[in-house]
């Protein structure tokens, strides 16, 4: 059975769905994502991953093409129609196709936007290998843009820099600017020193993660300290944990960073329970 995806307001099979190649998108990365995990075919976070794309569709003054009802509707019937069970749901909206190439902005009334959304099975998410053994991470200059709390599809640095990190026998690399870390690739960065878990507070320098939010109020909740503020590459590497979050890998562990073992390299108390609160919760308020 081939994937059914959703292209301008038809379910499709993969290889039926078709996007122009003036497409905004395919062109210049003009669009913006989000990655919403599905846990008991269910969706996780879904209010904040909606809440945040109205976000970066206003910034960049992108009309939206559907409502939160019909986001919502288009989600499940993803779900169900590809048979879910954990994985996730991928949307993408760009700025459509104006007929040329082009760098000024179509008039969001002429030029309607292009909304995409998939599927990807991915069993095991919840039981993650990794999230037992702890991943290892590289850290890189953060050369990106200075708008990083827009969720663009513009990828290639954080793509650089996980195949940097494979090149390396590592998983994943945190990126660093002014001697502080700013985020992984593809996730928040924390540490834990003491019972004190510390990650970079929200500005245009991250990604404003859906998953942070949720993980900083359980944390919260389980009376756990937490200090927002920028952290250096050398506290990370003396900490006695540090992990990730992100809508796909929930939170994990982060045992080595550039080959210095973190607390004795394996997942530590505050992660573990952190996960185990995230995971637990989720399942809970998914919808
Ligand atoms: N930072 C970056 C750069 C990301 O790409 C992501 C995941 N898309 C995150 C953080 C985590 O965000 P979320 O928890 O909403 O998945």
């Amino acid at each position: 059975m081939s994937r059914i995806v959703y292209v301008n307001g038809e379910y499709l099979p993969e290889e039926e769905a078709k996007i122009s190649i003036f497409d905004r998108g395919f062109l210049m990365a003009d669009g913006v994502y989000e990655v919403t995990s599905v846990l008991d075919g269910k969706l996780v976070d879904f209010e904040g991953h909606i809440a945040r794309l109205a976000r970066s569709l206003h910034e960049l003054e992108m009309a939206s093409p559907a409502t939160t009802e019909e986001l919502l509707e288009i989600h499940r019937e993803l779900v169900r129609r590809n048979r879910i069970d954990e994985g996730m749901v991928y949307l993408q909206i760009t700025r459509g196709n104006p007929g040329d190439r082009d760098f000024v902005y179509p008039d969001p009334h002429n030029v309607p936007s292009t909304i995409v959304l998939f599927t990807q099975s991915k069993p095991g998410l919840a039981d993650s290998p990794l999230a037992k053994t702890g991943m290892k991470v590289i850290t890189i200059p953060d050369i990106r843009w200075g708008r990083r709390d827009i969720k663009t599809i513009q990828l290639l640095y954080p793509s650089m820099g996980k195949m940097m990190a494979r090149h390396k026998g590592a998983d994943d690399a945190w990126m660093v600017e002014d001697g502080a870390v700013t985020e992984g690739t593809s996730n928040n960065a924390y540490i834990v020193v003491g019972q004190t878990i510390i990650t970079r507070e929200l500005s245009s320098d991250i990604l404003h993660g859906i998953t942070r939010a949720a993980v900083l109020r359980f944390a919260a909740e389980a009376q756990m300290e937490v200090v927002e503020r920028p952290f250096t590459v050398e506290e990370a590497k003396a900490a006695d944990e540090a992990f990730v979050t992100s809508a796909t890998t929930f939170v994990m562990p982060v045992v080595e960073i550039d080959g210095t073992q973190i607390g004795d390299g394996a997942p530590g108390p505050v992660s573990t329970r952190l996960r185990e609160i995230y995971i637990e919760e989720s399942r809970i308020d998914a919808i």
